[in-house]
């Protein structure tokens, strides 16, 4: 038993960054939807290849460029092989790629939705049970810190914001008040002191066991 109750959350985004492009069939700056399909074209010994992307109103086309005019010998076999299956693992590797989105993208739709998915660490026999949540975010995500608490731990944002306030809700190695506003990086780290009315079920929400 620790003095803490300590559970780890790893935060992936449920969707990958969409980009804001003009669409010509809406006539309108629309997000695009990134599909699990890559497009390849290869002309003798020059290859060009794209993952395509869909307008999210009306699924007109939009092909992000992966690769332009390169030589087909200086590719390995199996990232060729991995292109031409639509290998999964290449497509979240490149939709994921939000740099490199953005030299054909400047302006990108925020991701909605979150998936954290919870450990727990150390248990407490402490009550009320102060809480310690180490963030796992293995790729970014672009959630505000206190807005992905609010959700996960059933409160209202204003009540962490409160919390952050009193100093009940602490981030470690950071003002709180900034990390608060900011998504989560990978290892952020929080401490709570959880008021003794609702120390429970808030506990139980951070834990995901209720
Ligand atoms: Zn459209």
């Amino acid at each position: 038993m620790s003095e803490h109750l300590c559970v780890k959350w790893t935060i992936t985004a449920n969707e990958y960054p969409q980009p804001l492009l003009h669409c010509r069939r809406c006539c309108s700056v629309r997000a695009y939807r990134a599909g699990g399909k890559m497009r390849v074209n290869a002309n003798g010994k020059r290859i060009d290849a794209w993952l395509v992307y869909r307008c999210t109103a009306c699924d007109s086309t939009w092909n992000r460029p992966i690769l332009e005019r390169s030589l087909v010998h200086s590719l390995g076999p199996g990232f060729l092989s991995s292109l031409c299956a639509n290998d999964p693992a290449l497509v979240d590797r490149i939709a994921s790629d939000v740099d490199d989105l953005k030299r054909w993208a400047p302006r990108l739709q925020e991701a909605g939705k979150v998936v954290v998915s919870r450990e727990v660490l150390s248990e407490t026999a402490g009550e009320p049970p102060r809480l310690r949540i180490v963030c796992a975010v293995p790729r970014p995500v672009r959630v505000r810190l206190d807005r992905l608490l609010a959700d996960e731990l059933k409160l209202s944002r204003s009540r962490v914001q409160a919390l952050a306030r009193s100093g009940a809700l602490a981030v470690a190695s950071a003002s709180t008040t900034r990390a608060l506003r900011r998504p989560p990086g990978d290892g952020t780290e929080l401490f709570v002191r959880l008021p003794v009315s609702d120390a429970r079920w808030i506990a139980r929400a951070a834990a995901g066991d209720g």
